[in-house]
């Protein structure tokens, strides 16, 4: 009897279970929350925006990641306060809101919010790949004909594997490339930017987040890909994980204020949108520059 209720409460915490759950209650507030006037208002869903918030950082990643209290509160503060309409948290809701501002600039519109955004025709057209869920926006690119989502490392099968290492998709291929705290990951960051580089087609934008410390300090390398395998510089440090995938990722990458050069260095233009009061909370678009 024990063991069969234990089977009870061990599907009802599952992966499938919590996504079906939540899917469910956003549903609801968004159905209520998107009538009511008033501001300010969620840039990936377009609903009176009201959050919830749940720190989410661990003491082991806070003491690996050596933060102050203060960037402590900031990480937490941008992956914990979410949109109970969409589940956005601030990282996915800027993410959101730098897709909607490259659209806007890109087709000469004014859309409010992602959600809108993907109603027009010409913007459903636009080739993006997904390269890993990126929060509230992903629902909605996962309704679109031309957006490729992947995974590294995907629970579900059905889900493509893409490995910034080396993409499957051919040369020029998309407009934009989305990913959302996934650089910090990839053993050869070089590597991985060349990629995305090589499958943007000419002013296309690679729009994306990264855990990154802006307190003056540079990039610590805790681990490389050299030619026998991962090189570990620091004991290992994991973070990452989501209702998408299936573990947590190796940190390869703490970035610092140096981040910015390397982007540039491989001959992007890029542009910061900042999060008030809040710097952990920057969102990179990265341009390929037209020929
Ligand atoms: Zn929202």
């Amino acid at each position: 009897m024990t063991k069969y209720l234990l089977s009870i409460v061990e599907s009802c915490t599952s992966r499938k279970f919590v996504v079906a759950i939540s899917g469910v209650f956003f549903s609801i507030a968004h159905t209520i929350f998107q009538f009511i006037p008033g501001k300010p208002r969620c840039p990936v869903c377009g609903a009176l925006l009201i959050c919830v918030y749940r720190p989410v950082l661990s003491k082991k990643l806070i003491d690996e990641w050596n933060l102050t209290a203060d960037w402590e509160v900031l990480f937490n503060r941008r992956d914990g306060e979410i949109c109970i309409s969409c589940g956005g948290s601030i990282r996915g809701r800027q993410m959101g809101l730098a897709l909607v501002n490259w659209i806007n600039r890109a087709r000469g519109a004014d859309f409010q919010n992602a959600q809108a955004a993907f109603l027009d025709k010409s913007v459903r057209m636009l080739r993006i790949a997904e390269i890993n869920s990126c929060g509230g926006i992903h629902k909605i690119l996962n309704r679109l004909p031309y957006v490729s989502y992947s995974e590294y490392e995907p629970y579900d099968q059905r889900i493509r594997h893409e490995d910034l290492l080396g993409l499957s998709y051919g040369d020029e291929s998309f407009d934009i490339a989305l990913h959302s705290d996934t650089l910090e990951h990839i053993p050869d960051i070089d590597r991985a930017l060349s990629e995305i580089w090589r499958v943007l087609k000419p002013g296309g934008a690679m729009i994306f987040s990264i855990p990154i410390v802006r307190d003056g300090r540079p990039t610590l390398v805790r681990a490389k890909l050299e030619n026998r395998g991962i090189k570990q510089f620091y004991p290992p440090s994991y973070h990452g994980g989501s209702y998408q995938t299936t573990s947590q990722y190796l940190v390869c990458y703490e970035f610092g204020e140096d981040f910015m050069d390397l982007v540039k260095s491989h001959g992007f233009k890029v542009e910061l949108l900042e999060y008030p009061e809040n710097p952990a909370a920057v969102t990179f678009t990265a341009i390929k520059p037209s020929l």
